[in-house]
């Protein structure tokens, strides 16, 4: 039912199993994006080192294999706050860092011959009201502040590059490139292997305990394959399961860092060449409505469209269930989202519909993390924005854990710490009602074509 997994180049085939217990340099939990980006460059950094990938279904199970496939230089705390919170320099440094990550990231995967339909196409965020016009225009002063290169479209230049059905004007933004996320994370981890990373499926992380650099004491993570636990002693342990990070027990941290909230996806069959003919699309943008839920949709490379949003409800107690992947009110949505930007889609169908988890921090900060005296790092909660961010996170952890000082051992996020989310069920209520107003501040400003009161009284609550 993932659009991704079912269209890889090969085959799904799963790597073995944890059969003995190990003594490694250093064990990576989770086998997405986050942990094969940190295999990859700890590789190059550290090449002496023993590193094991410990994955409890496969690699791409989790977000990276069924993402929007947006690689965008979005970064989840906005600039004008994070200019606020760390200083203009430094927030500068943020956006010039994930913008030149988007191409860097493109030619790691060419470098390594992996064919995930990269384009770097840009962004297009498509305004149908007056009020969404509105929030462009912020937009597109936000990012020339940042220094970014933001190009206002009219209501024609939309319509010359995508017939959006409503669209009154636009905003380009250039550095956002389209991935086949699978083909990503399937190709990064062959790559990964064949420098001598040994990765593990089917090897459930139950517990880790990190251990004490001072004493040479290594660290132990506890695995289960087959109903038989191994140990992984480990000097580093590298926590890499983002939304799934509630799910494991450490002494290190707590199960409320993170939350994890599910986002949605579904996609059209392929469509044809006349369809394609009056929708135009031609530059593979990624596209999203400046609408106050998120939504994202991509030209895939096989000629679909699959577009994807929020809406999901957060479960109690950070639930992650395979049940979740699909919800058929949210699904609904997503199609009558797609046929109303596209009415020509009124006939097509939509042969995919799936889902996941991605992880947020209670203040919607990312954290890359390393702690020198017992050896634990940790990478996760890019609310949403993890394609580049996970790739600029497997520099930062390999810098820091290598005890390298350089520019990604300088970013804001290192080392930072977000307070921890509510317990329950505070947290339930909160993060539901945040989702909820969202959707009824879309339907308030359709329906009374003012900017939703709503949401204006809920914006400082509800991040970035
Ligand atoms: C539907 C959807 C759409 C998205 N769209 C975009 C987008 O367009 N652009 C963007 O930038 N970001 C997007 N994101 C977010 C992005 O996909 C994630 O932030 C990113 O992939 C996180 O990568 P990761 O490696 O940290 O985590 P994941 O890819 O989630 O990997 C974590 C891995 O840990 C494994 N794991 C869990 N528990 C254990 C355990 N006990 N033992 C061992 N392994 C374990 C899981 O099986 C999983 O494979 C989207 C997310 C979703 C869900």
């Amino acid at each position: 039912m993932n659009l991704w997994l079912e269209s890889l180049d090969a085959p799904l085939q799963h790597r073995a199993g944890i059969t003995d217990d190990l003594d490694v340099d250093i064990a990576i939990v989770g086998g997405g994006f986050t942990g094969l980006w940190a295999a990859h460059f700890l590789r190059q950094e550290m090449p002496g080192a023993k590193i094991v990938v410990l994955e409890k279904e496969f690699v791409g199970f989790g977000a990276s294999g069924r993402n929007g496939g947006w690689a965008s230089a979005l970064y989840p705390v906005a600039f004008d706050r994070l200019v606020i919170e760390v200083g203009e320099e430094r927030a500068r440094n943020v956006r010039e860092v994930w913008r030149r990550s988007v191409p860097e990231l493109g030619a790691e995967l060419a470098r390594h011959g992996i064919d995930a339909g990269y384009s770097y196409g840009g962004n297009i965020t498509v305004a149908r009201t007056k009020v969404q016009m509105k929030r462009v225009e912020a937009e597109f002063l936000a990012a020339e502040h940042a220094g970014e290169g933001a190009v206002r479209l009219s209501r024609d230049q939309v319509k010359d590059r995508i017939n959006f059905s409503g669209a009154v004007g636009g905003l380009f933004i250039r550095e956002c490139a389209r991935i086949h996320p699978a083909k990503a994370v399937r190709g990064l981890a062959s790559a990964v292997e064949r420098a001598g990373v040994k990765i593990y499926e089917e090897s459930e992380v139950l517990s880790l305990r990190p251990g004490a650099s001072s004493v040479a004491k290594k660290g132990i993570v506890k695995v289960r394959h087959l109903g038989i636990i191994r140990r992984v002693h480990a000097t580093h342990i590298v926590e890499a399961t983002e939304g799934f990070l509630p799910s494991i027990n450490s002494p290190t941290r707590s199960n409320r860092s993170v939350v994890p909230v599910y986002s949605l996806m579904t996609a059209t069959e392929p469509l044809s060449p006349e369809i394609w003919n009056e929708i135009g699309w031609s530059g593979n943008e990624t596209l999203t409505e400046a609408s106050h839920l998120i939504t994202y949709a991509q030209r895939t490379a096989d000629n679909r469209i699959a577009i994807g949003g929020r809406g999901a409800p957060y479960f109690f107690n950070s639930k992650i269930s395979p049940e979740q992947d699909r919800d058929p009110v949210v699904h609904g949505h997503l199609r009558e989202l797609a046929r109303s930007w596209f009415p020509l889609l009124r006939d097509v169908n939509f042969t995919h519909a799936w889902g996941g988890p991605l992880g947020i921090s209670r203040d919607w900060h990312p954290t890359v993390s390393f702690n020198e005296t017992n050896g634990y790092a940790r990478a996760g909660g890019y609310v949403g924005d993890g394609v580049t961010s996970s790739y600029v996170a497997g520099r930062t952890l390999a810098d820091l854990i290598s005890g390298k000082e350089s520019e990604f051992t300088r970013l804001p996020w290192a080392n930072h710490q977000s307070p921890q989310w509510e317990a329950e069920p505070v947290r339930w209520l909160a993060i539901n009602a945040g989702l909820k107003v969202m959707t009824w501040a879309d339907r308030e400003e359709r329906l009374t074509h003012k900017e939703s009161l709503i949401a204006r009284a809920m914006a400082p609550l509800l991040g970035h």
